[in-house]
């Protein structure tokens, strides 16, 4: 073979190095060092979005940052990849480098979920309960979830999703006590019957029994899918009890807590297994392949794939652990200074990640509040609380999350700052007769703190503002 050709057959072994070492560098430095003199409009764009994320403060629990090495490879020559159906069995050739990506992904994600099977593909965690729900049921068939309103998701038969529309859809809430009430579950298991009783939620602060929803959904004959989108950080870093083993199915996403791209996983473990036999209908993981390709996507995203890689192998780090306690502890500070400052809280406080502040006694909205937080560099969203009197839009709630508080460092001694900020701006505009009273004066200076913070705790590995 000539050095710096590529052999005329495709090896089925791994690529070689002497061959490909450093063309994907080479390629994005390509692309990178280019597009400011071929597309100066687009790329002033994505300077200010790299800016933004630099000197705002995102108090959100719907995200998290990617490492520079997670963005690297979503940005690879993969994406050129077209390969309809899974590794070794695919509709289109030259997929053999992607069919080891598409493993190495599998097995990272397997191992560090405890998983036995890991569909890497779907494009988000919503395509991912969309396969698993058409997988599991037939359009008419019931769905027990957790109701938008109380801190589910869309996906889990909500009037506006496809979900709710195929699917008999029924929900239960949460208690006076602003905690799910396992016998308000079991009461509507055995009422409706379900086929899938889902567990997991988008706005939720505390912990999941996974073990008593399996017992409702056994006691029903349902499907127990665990959707653990929002805490899939703090799951793999043993942090929250892991339903791999105990929902027939898990789904998250990958890019909420994991720091990965933007798409979803579907896990299988211990229950799948020994479910497969009981309910006669073939291997859980073939019924999970399909329904991803080809009932509800048709080509897998081989960049996003190979960022997920990236993403599951930092995961799997010891750093990782370190932050997701790090998540967790920011998350309880914040919630007990809130509290201190005479703030009602759903749940009164937080296991994980998340702090939903209840704005329902005073007279200022969700959306009010997430606008003024905005404007003052704040970034936090509106959220509905249970029994909530204003319409989705606008809310009564506000939800707070330390996923990236705490990837950039900001540890318990700054959670009491974060809750004067946020104290200050609610006060201010309860003061100012809500809606864009906030008075100038005192935005500039919650302005000025939080860009003192930000300064202080800049995104690791991110370039600073220059
Ligand atoms: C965000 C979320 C989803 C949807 O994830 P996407 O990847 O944004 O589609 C599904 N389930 C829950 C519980 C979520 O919070």
């Amino acid at each position: 073979m000539i050095t710096g050709q590529a052999p005329l057959t495709a090896p089925r072994s791994a690529p070689q190095p002497a061959v490909t070492a450093g063309s994907h560098r080479r390629l994005l430095d390509q692309g990178a060092g280019t597009l400011p003199h071929d597309d100066p409009a687009l790329v002033g764009l994505l300077d200010a979005e790299v800016r933004f994320q630099q000197e705002n403060l995102a108090m959100v629990a719907y995200a998290s940052l990617a490492h520079p090495s997670v963005l690297a490879a979503a940005g690879s020559a993969l994406s050129n990849v077209t390969a309809e159906g899974y590794p070794g069995a695919r509709y289109h050739p030259g997929a053999h480098v992607f069919d080891e990506v598409e493993r190495l992904a599998a097995q990272r994600a397997t191992a560090l979920f405890g998983a036995r099977h890991a569909n890497v593909q779907p494009h988000s965690c919503s395509s991912a309960n969309l396969s698993v729900l058409f997988a599991l049921m037939r359009p008419g068939d019931t769905l027990l979830g957790l109701d938008l309103d109380a801190g589910g998701h869309l996906t889990h038969g909500a009037p506006a999703s496809v979900t709710g529309r195929y699917f008999r859809a029924v929900h239960y809430g949460l208690g006076p006590d602003g905690r799910i009430d396992l016998d308000e579950v079991a009461a509507l298991a055995r009422r409706h019957r379900p086929k899938v009783i889902v567990a997991g939620a988008s706005a939720y602060p505390r912990t999941w029994d996974y073990g008593a929803f399996r017992a409702v959904a056994d006691e029903a004959g349902a499907w127990l899918l665990a959707d653990i989108s929002h805490v899939a950080g703090l799951v793999a870093a043993g942090l929250h009890p892991n339903p791999v083993d105990i929902a027939h199915v898990t789904t998250t996403s990958t890019y909420k807590q994991l720091g990965g791209p933007r798409g979803g996983l579907i896990l299988l473990g211990a229950a799948a297994e020994e479910a497969t036999g009981a309910h006669g209908s073939g291997p859980l993981a073939e019924r999970m392949r399909r329904g991803v390709f080809p009932r509800t996507q048709g080509t897998p995203n081989a960049a996003a794939i190979a960022a997920k890689a990236r993403a599951l192998g930092l995961a799997a780090g010891p750093r990782f652990t370190t932050l997701a306690r790090r998540i967790r502890t920011d998350a309880r500070v914040l919630a007990d200074a809130l509290v201190a400052r005479g703030h009602r809280l759903v749940s009164g406080g937080t296991d994980n990640h998340m702090v939903l502040l209840d704005l329902s006694a005073g007279g200022v909205s969700g959306a009010d509040t997430e606008r003024a937080l905005e404007t003052c560099g704040i970034l936090a969203n509106r959220n509905c609380v249970p029994g909530d009197t204003r319409p989705p839009l606008v809310t009564s709630g506000l939800r707070l999350g330390t996923n990236i508080l705490a990837q950039r460092g900001l540890g318990p001694a700054e959670m009491d700052t974060c809750a004067e900020l946020v104290d200050t701006v609610v006060r201010g505009l309860g003061a100012g007769g809500g809606r864009d009273r906030l008075d100038p004066a005192l935005a500039a200076r919650v302005r000025a703190t939080v860009r003192d913070l930000c300064d202080r705790f800049p995104v690791p590995q991110y370039p600073a503002a220059p």
